[in-house]
This record gives C-alpha cells, structure tokens and sequence, in this order.
C-alpha cells in the first residue's frame, strides 16, 4: 500500500464519495461509478451495442453509416441518474468516464468506426453559460479518450434555442431544428462521428448530420450514451 492509496483511504472515512448511480460508499481506486454499477448498467444490445435496430431511426439520411448506442435509458433507472448528475448536478466526471466506457466497448467489440473526428452536439450558447459546460462536450473528451479519435466541440454552433422536443413527432421535431446548426470553420473532413448523450427520434442529430453532409463530408457516424424509448 502506497501512501497515495493509504491517504485516499483515509479521507475516504472523513468524507465519503459515493456511486452517481446507485449511493453505494466507493471504495480503494473506484472513481464516481462503483465497480457493479460498471459493470451492470444496462447495455442497449449485444457487446453493449446495437446497431441494427437503431439504423432505422436515419433511413432519411443513407449517408448515416452506423448507429451506436451504449446505454439503455429508463425512467427512474440507473442511466437516468447518471445522465441527471452529468447535466444538472454539475458532475462533468460522469460524463468523461460514460465516454470513456463507450469507447473502451466499441474498441473491444470492433465496430469503433474509422472517423476522423469526432464532433460534438453543441449547446446554445445562453444555455451553455448557465450550466457551465456542454455534457455532450465531456462525452466526447472521454470517448476521444478512450479511442484516440480526436474531437472538437467548437466547429458546430446552435443558433438558436429550440423549445422542447417532447410530445413531438419526428416529423414536428425536424421542423422545429430546421437549420438550427451552423458550421463555424471550414472543414475538409471525409468522416465523422456525432457525439450526443440521449438519443430519441433522432431529430436533432439528423439535422446535424444534414448540415455536415452539405458541408462536403461523406460519412457520418451517429454515437449517443444513451438510448431512449419514447
Ligand atoms: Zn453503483
């Protein structure tokens, strides 16, 4: 035992840190997710990801070339407070490590795609200023992280602050995040992946993969935390 681990263990019993998914005390070197919760989350399909049964949601778009994502988001479960702790709890750690394990199991599982940059969702800026930061922005570092791909959160830029999506169909969604994305650099990328954290009808990210593809990319790669049934 070094002195690091004998230091953390002792203020670990003045002050201690707990899992953001479940309020278990951690424990040794466990960081914001206990070691079951890790483990056990629920996975949205096999190896932890599902591509076929999500390709539909961007039939619209056939530049779309995979669609992956790593968690399953119920109400009330475990993600839901993860993903609340990331946005509205201020924890930004979440968010690196969500990313990080997402990366991790696309890399194990072979179907990490050859992109060569990773963008992504951005916030508007009013509602950025007020959290302090983009979750999708951690998500992305964290993933980048984990797969050496690397990503940017200053290309794109929301316009305009959208009103919720909720209660809307797909098609309503599409209209009200028509031209809500700008690019703000010129870029000559081939291939991209967009990073976002939950994914629903796919609305938004379809927006934002129309509005890459008119930029002159040719692939696009749709990656989100979470998988949401709506
Ligand atoms: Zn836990």
């Amino acid at each position: 035992m070094n002195l690091k681990s004998i230091l953390r263990d002792f203020t670990d019993l003045l002050f201690p840190r707990c899992c953001e998914s479940c309020d278990v005390v951690l424990v040794g070197n466990e960081e914001t997710i206990c070691t079951a919760c890790r483990i056990s989350l629920p996975r949205v399909g096999n190896k932890g990801l599902n591509e076929e049964l999500l390709q539909y949601k961007f039939v619209n778009v056939p530049q779309v070339v995979s669609t992956h994502s790593f968690l399953l988001f119920t109400k009330k479960g475990k993600v839901q407070r993860l993903l609340h702790a990331l946005k509205y709890k201020g924890n930004k750690d979440v968010g690196i490590l969500l990313g990080y394990m997402f990366g991790q199991e696309m890399l194990t599982s072979g179907c990490l795609p050859d992109a060569e940059i990773i963008l992504s969702i951005p916030l508007h800026k009013k509602k950025q200023k007020a959290r302090g930061y983009n979750q999708s922005d951690l998500l992305a570092e964290g993933f980048s992280k984990a797969t050496g791909i690397p990503w940017s959160g200053s290309i794109l830029e929301r316009t305009r602050h959208t009103a919720t999506q909720t209660g809307k169909t797909k098609i309503e969604r599409r209209e009200n995040v028509k031209g809500v994305f700008v690019i703000k650099e010129k870029i000559s990328y081939q291939s991209v992946i967009i990073m976002d954290d939950v994914l629903t009808t796919g609305a938004t990210l379809e927006e934002c993969a129309e509005t890459l593809l008119a930029a002159g990319c040719r692939e696009i790669y749709i990656a989100t935390i979470a998988l949401a049934q709506h």
